[in-house]
């Protein structure tokens, strides 16, 4: 049953009121009679007439209408919503950081200079980079941070026709679309059976252009790329260098670093693998990681120490400039701080341990009852194939409303684009083994509802306040107001 809650433009009574003034203004002067006539009110405006308990419970609902990690399960393949422990953002909220202005005397906010110091070693040392900048806002923002870096490398060395970024066809939507924004051309190579990188492919692909090989790893089918070295080795040979996207870097905390594995310069994203919240748009951090001789290439200012005191040094004629106002979304630095000394290196191996081993646990169930085209062991996520159903006459568009009925977030779907009717689940760490049975049976009870009546799926979500909204009409032309109905 769909969810019938009045909202207060439909419960308004003409004359009833939420607030009671004096009836004369304490002042005894009018309003009108000081305020330019350009500020007033032509004609009143026309808002519900409601009491204070409607408007309270008028945003109430609109509040539950909502979901999150906190309301509910969210594999969300790709995106790591993992449960963001709230003690973080008490840190955040210390007056220290949360009210120091960026502009500020830098002998002012040497403790917040100190941390920005200190998690840019934290970060070295989980990743084998050699050094970091905390600017970039987001994955994407990181990309585009680790290419420019990536071309002014090559241009400094005279090498002005490195202008290919080689990606492979299951790449997230953001890889070529960063390469392209710097102005390189991106060739895409394709995936072998086993869903990794065709490294004969790669051999037949790099040359005196290439500028990078843009990866993730493991891959966004959750696979591990294990061929790795030989890749770096094919490309560096090639003279070009290797981006690494860290976007999901759930599964190797701890256990494996991209410096180890020969990338020159990568991304992390702190609101994934470092538990600060994302989604409907909040702000993120990308910090990007280099090695040595990229580092001269860093935007600036970068925090460095001399003797016992921090600055910011803007001195480097190399650096690509600044790529953010400030020095990025510090209050989101801080909380990513705050996890990983909570943590502590035992407990960020015990995350990729248990990421992995909840993502194989869900494959092992799931792959009874949807198509897993690529049947390994995988790491963080794992892609299922909705091809099955479809041919019942369900799509995977179909399943993923229908898991909204039952109170679950739906997974990333039709991505990555290599798997037909593709479903990428990735459970995070933070789930207990109640939750991914339960989302299991529901997703086992989606498969038997398809192979007995296909219409109970294709026509959800039934319980949500609407239905099937027009996706792209709802993305470009998005109606944001109330409006009445004629
Ligand atoms: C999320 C993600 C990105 C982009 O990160 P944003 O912060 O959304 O810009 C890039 N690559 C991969 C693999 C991702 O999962």
């Amino acid at each position: 049953m769909r969810e019938q809650k009045k909202l207060i433009f439909e419960m308004s009574t003409p004359g009833r009121v939420g607030f009671s003034l004096p009836e004369d203004d304490f002042t005894g002067i009018e309003v009108s009679s000081y305020l330019n006539s350009d500020y007033l009110r032509q004609e009143e405006p026309n808002l519900p007439e409601v009491s204070e308990v409607d408007v309270v419970r008028h945003f109430t609902t609109l509040s539950s209408r909502n979901f999150g990690v906190d309301s509910g399960f969210y594999p969300l393949g790709s995106c790591t919503m993992k449960y963001n422990p709230k003690v973080n953002e008490d840190v955040a909220r210390y007056s220290g950081f949360a009210l120091a202005h960026p502009f500020q005397p830098q002998e002012t906010v040497q403790g917040n200079l100190k941390l920005i110091h200190w998690m840019d070693q934290m970060l070295q040392e989980i990743t084998g980079m050699d050094r970091f900048t905390l600017q970039p806002a987001a994955g994407a923002h990181g990309e585009l941070t680790g290419l420019m870096i990536i071309k002014a490398f090559h241009r400094n060395n005279g090498d002005t026709e490195r202008i290919e970024v080689i990606v492979p066809d299951s790449a997230h939507g953001t890889n070529p679309a960063s390469a392209a924004m710097i102005g390189f051309k991106t060739v895409e190579i394709p995936s072998n059976a086993r869903g990794l990188v065709d490294l004969e492919a790669l051999k037949n692909t790099v040359s005196e252009k290439t500028a990078a090989l843009m990866l993730t790893n493991p891959n966004t089918l959750g696979l591990f790329e294990n061929e790795i070295l030989e890749m770096a080795e094919v490309v560096h040979k090639a003279g070009g260098l290797l981006y690494y996207d860290g976007a999901n870097a759930n599964a190797i905390l701890g256990k494996a670093r991209p410096g180890d594995m020969g990338f020159d310069v990568l991304h992390l994203n702190l609101h994934k693998t470092f538990a600060t919240p994302h989604g409907g748009g909040g702000p993120g951090s990308g910090p990007v990681g280099v090695k040595t001789e990229l580092i001269p290439f860093l935007p600036v200012p970068v925090i460095e120490k001399l003797d016992d005191r921090y600055y910011m040094d803007v001195e480097r004629p190399l650096s690509i400039g600044k790529v953010k106002n400030c020095y990025g979304n510090f209050g989101v630095v801080v909380k990513a701080f705050a996890y990983i000394l909570a943590m502590g290196a035992e407990g960020l191996r015990l995350t990729s341990e248990d990421a992995v081993l909840n993502a194989n646990y869900l494959k092992e169930i799931l792959k009874e009852y949807y198509e897993l085209p690529y049947d390994q062991v995988c790491k963080h996520e794992f892609v299922l194939s909705g091809s099955k159903q479809k041919k019942q006459g369900a799509s995977t568009l179909d399943i993923a409303k229908r898991l909204i009925d039952y109170k679950y977030h739906p997974p990333t779907i039709y991505f990555p684009l290599i798997v037909k009717e593709a479903i990428m689940i990735e459970p995070t760490e933070t789930e207990g083994k109640e939750t991914l049975d339960a989302f299991a049976e529901t997703m086992v009870k989606i498969a038997k509802e398809v192979e007995q009546n296909p219409d109970t799926v294709t026509d959800a979500p039934l319980t949500t306040a609407v239905g099937r909204l027009d996706e792209v009409t709802a993305a470009r032309t998005p109606i944001l107001k109330w409006q009445p109905e004629d």
